[in-house]
């Protein structure tokens, strides 16, 4: 075994012990999820962690994001990146541990659920990085866990960097993240380049003419209207783009109307763009905004529709070199068939933002969250599309091996870098 793998194994030695403690962590903060910059009471779990073991520890960042620093002598810099928000979302796992809690979202009450897995985050996070004070002879340099606000609207990373992260702290070597996925438990997986599509989000207002439900010919019905849309928009991915050039295009919102017997004035069309190219990205928006004008034109509409952004995230890309040394680190740790290769997602991450600003090479990686007996059941089936993904009121990943996993990693790719 190669000299990092084995000092990251001395310093995981003291794993097993924590692990107790850990799950008591992960589920108060699945009890007590918080929706985007809301996240205090997480990020001060996360503080008080790191300053228990010794971290310099700055709060405030971006609003609620943390960020620790452990100087240990001479020697690179390692970020490791936890995001911490969860999602309004009615939770449905019926866990012993659920959350019940609801929040305030733009004035309005909303059911709060970590439906994306950012407790276990915040969770490995604090566990590798408690791990690693405990071991200082293991390793040389800094160690600099970040807890970001608001990955899931896509605004919390560049709001850290808005509020000086780049002077306020040193340069990262490499930047590392992980998020938890479907995939069987204990299985980490990566790739070199794109890993996550870029997200585009957009909003459509369709304007027509209200009239009385029984007089059409007063009338120019955005419902019709913003249905022709809808159907048009369908065409881009299957008829403009190349079979080999990969996109989503989905509406997942339609608005119009109050009651069946009047024609409104307007319809709310709101989608999400996935791309994994730029140029693609650039054809697939081209070709929103031309058919949203030509069918509001052909529905003799009396005002051009309005289109409006509402979140981006850019694609990230992993360090090619800094790849291959973080799957070296873990396939020198991890037995053979736990370390995979993966095919870029359609989920979308603002994880990347940071290697951007700060021209440092990053890396991110998947650990499976799904119980590897039922993942391995539903592959025999061809049925891993049914599992509940992020995002789904029933996403539940199960605590063992996923916990355990997802700090060993951080630590094993840490000291890809760090080892002394
Ligand atoms: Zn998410
Ligand atoms: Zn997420």
């Amino acid at each position: 075994m190669a000299k990092p793998a084995l000092q990251a194994q001395s310093i995981l030695s003291n794993l097993g012990p924590l692990v107790t403690d850990l799950e008591s962590v992960y589920k108060d903060i699945h009890s007590h999820p918080e929706l985007s910059m809301q996240e205090k009471r997480t990020a001060g779990v996360a503080a008080d962690r790191l300053r228990s073991v010794g971290y310099e520890v700055t709060t405030g960042i971006g609003k609620t994001g943390v960020v620790g620093l452990l100087r240990n002598g001479d020697g690179p810099v390692i970020m490791l990146r936890s995001d911490m928000d969860a999602l309004p979302v009615r939770e449905a796992t019926g866990l012993p541990y659920a959350s019940n809690v609801t929040a305030n979202e733009n004035g309005k009450s909303v059911p709060v659920m970590h439906a994306c897995g950012h407790d276990m985050h915040v969770t490995w996070l604090i566990g590798a990085a408690t791990l690693m004070a405990k071991s200082p002879d293991a390793w040389r340099g800094t160690l600099m866990p970040v807890f970001q606000p608001a990955e899931e609207t896509g605004t919390g990373a560049q709001a850290m960097i808005d509020d000086g992260l780049l002077k306020r702290f040193p340069k990262p070597t490499a930047i590392l993240g992980q998020h938890v996925m479907v995939g069987s438990s204990g299985v980490v997986s990566t790739r070199s380049g794109v890993i996550t599509s870029a997200g585009d989000s957009l909003q459509i207002r369709m304007f027509g003419r209200g009239a009385h439900g029984s007089m059409p010919q007063s009338s120019i019905d955005p419902v019709v209207m913003a249905a022709a849309t809808v159907l048009r928009l369908q065409t881009i991915v299957s008829r403009e783009l190349a079979p080999t050039d990969a996109a989503v295009v989905t509406v997942g919102s339609l608005q119009a109307g109050t009651k069946e017997n009047v024609i409104p004035d307007e319809a709310i069309i709101k989608l999400n763009v996935r791309t994994f190219d730029e140029n693609v990205r650039k054809r697939v928006l081209g070709a929103i905004e031309r058919i949203v004008n030509a069918e509001a034109e052909a529905s003799r509409a009396p005002k051009k529709p309005e289109i409006t952004p509402l979140d981006r995230y850019g694609f990230v890309k992993n360090d090619p070199a800094a790849t291959r040394r973080t799957l070296d680190a873990f396939r020198s740790f991890f037995p053979s068939d736990r370390v995979k290769d993966t095919q870029p997602t359609t989920a979308s991450e603002d994880f990347g933002s940071f290697g951007t600003e700060w021209q440092s090479p990053s890396v991110f990686w998947f650990v499976g969250g799904t119980d590897p007996e039922i993942y391995a059941e539903a592959q025999k089936s061809g049925t891993t599309a049914d599992l509940p993904t992020n995002h789904n009121p029933r996403f539940a990943p199960v605590i063992h091996p996923t916990l355990e996993t997802g700090v060993q990693a951080l630590v094993v790719a840490s000291q890809a870098w760090l080892a002394a």
